[in-house]
This record gives C-alpha cells, sequence and structure tokens, in this order.
C-alpha cells in the first residue's frame, strides 16, 4: 500500500501529481494547503489562527497542522495507504510523523521530490494567481515561499534520502510527462507493495 509523501518546492505541481498519484494507486490524497484554504474559507478556529502566516507566505504552526494530518491519517483506524502533499514541510513535523509511523506500523514507503527550476516555479505560480486568484500568488509572497522552502522544507530531502525512500524527479514537462516518471521512480522502489 503507497503512503507517500510529495516534497516540492511551491509552483512545482505537487496538487495536480498527488492529486493523480493517489488516484492510480486507489489512495486517498491529503493536502494541507488545500485543507488550511477550507478552514479559512469556513472562518473555523484553525482558519482564524493560519490565515494571516498564510498570506505572508510564512509556515503554520507545527501544532496546527500537525492536528490536521493526524486528524486525516490517524484516528481510531490509521489509514493503510494515503498521498500527502505539503507535509510535512519541517524537520519537525518529519519526525512527529516518522514517529507517528513507526507507531503505527505505516512509516511513508516513497518521497517523490519534483525538481523544477526556480524562474520556472514563479512564471508557474504568477500564472496561478492571475487564473485563479490565488490570494498568496502575488510576486512578494511567491518570493517568500521559496525562501521558506529552501530554509525549512529543504533539508528534509536529506532526512528522506537517509531512510532510502527518496525519488527525485524531473518536474518539468507536461503533466503525464512528469505522472509517468513518478509512476517509474516509485515502482522502482521495492517497498511500496
Ligand atoms: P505551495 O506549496 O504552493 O506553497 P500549499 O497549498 O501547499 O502551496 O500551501 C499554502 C500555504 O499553506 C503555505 O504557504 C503555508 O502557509 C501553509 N501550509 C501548508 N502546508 C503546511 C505545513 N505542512 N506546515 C506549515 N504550513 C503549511
Amino acid at each position: 500500500m503507497l503512503r507517500a509523501l510529495l516534497l516540492a518546492p511551491p509552483g512545482a505541481g505537487k496538487g495536480t501529481q498527488g492529486e493523480l498519484l493517489a488516484a492510480e494507486r486507489g489512495v486517498p490524497h491529503f493536502a494541507t494547503g488545500d485543507m488550511l484554504r477550507r478552514h479559512v474559507a469556513e472562518g473555523s478556529d484553525i482558519g482564524t489562527r493560519a490565515k494571516a502566516y498564510m498570506e505572508r507566505g510564512e509556515l503554520v504552526p507545527d501544532e496546527i497542522v500537525n492536528q490536521l494530518v493526524a486528524e486525516a491519517i490517524g484516528g481510531d483506524q490509521p489509514l493503510d495507504g494515503f498521498v500527502l502533499d505539503g507535509f510535512p514541510r519541517t524537520l519537525e513535523q518529519a519526525k512527529l510523523a516518522y514517529e507517528w509511523g513507526q507507531a503505527n506500523n505505516r512509516t511513508f514507503n516513497a518521497v517523490v521530490s519534483l525538481a523544477v527550476p526556480e524562474a520556472e516555479l514563479v512564471r508557474r505560480m504568477l500564472e496561478r494567481g492571475a487564473r485563479d486568484g490565488r490570494s498568496d500568488d502575488t510576486e512578494e509572497t511567491v518570493h517568500r515561499r521559496q525562501m521558506v522552502y529552501d530554509e525549512s522544507t529543504k533539508p528534509l530531502l536529506d532526512f528522506y534520502r537517509e531512510r532510502a525512500i527518496l525519488v527525485e524527479v524531473d518536474g518539468v514537462g507536461t503533466v503525464p510527462e512528469v505522472a509517468d516518471r513518478i509512476r517509474a521512480a516509485i515502482d522502482a522502489l521495492a517497498a511500496t507493495d
């Protein structure tokens, strides 16, 4: 059963590829950014606390995100399989997820990193901002989010490389091309059965 994580900078296509991968493998897809945006739209307690961070392009505090994910994949009957996109994003989150996985016999078995050059990321996000009106896809916030990724999330690549579950995929190409590469890379990792 696939328990995968998509680890990539903002604009790399995590959401699109995460949904495709989850549908193909018959597991649910959880995107913390989407979950948080739903809370903001509903005006829930979590949404109220998260909103300002998201608008500045900063990370929402670990405790909020950890709770959201724990409710989604944990609970009385932890899920066997899932695709997570946008979590973990800090070493703290990664350590917590790893402890949860060990305690529940459900450590991640594939971490997909999508590599896309920064200029292409910025171009895609500004295009998305103009098309979908996502309020954090403005020029200033886009740069801030790239910096936050480099500082807080990039170190996770080493964390998962050491655990031998990291696959690095070229994220430049059409959606089906990138999906093919992800499929091939995951199939090459024996542990996902
Ligand atoms: P992107 O990867 O393009 O930044 P997301 O939808 O994944 O888009 O995330 C949007 C925002 O939601 C982030 O900038 C951050 O504020 C918040 N967020 C999402 N996931 C996390 C997380 N795991 N930890 C902290 N903040 C998060």
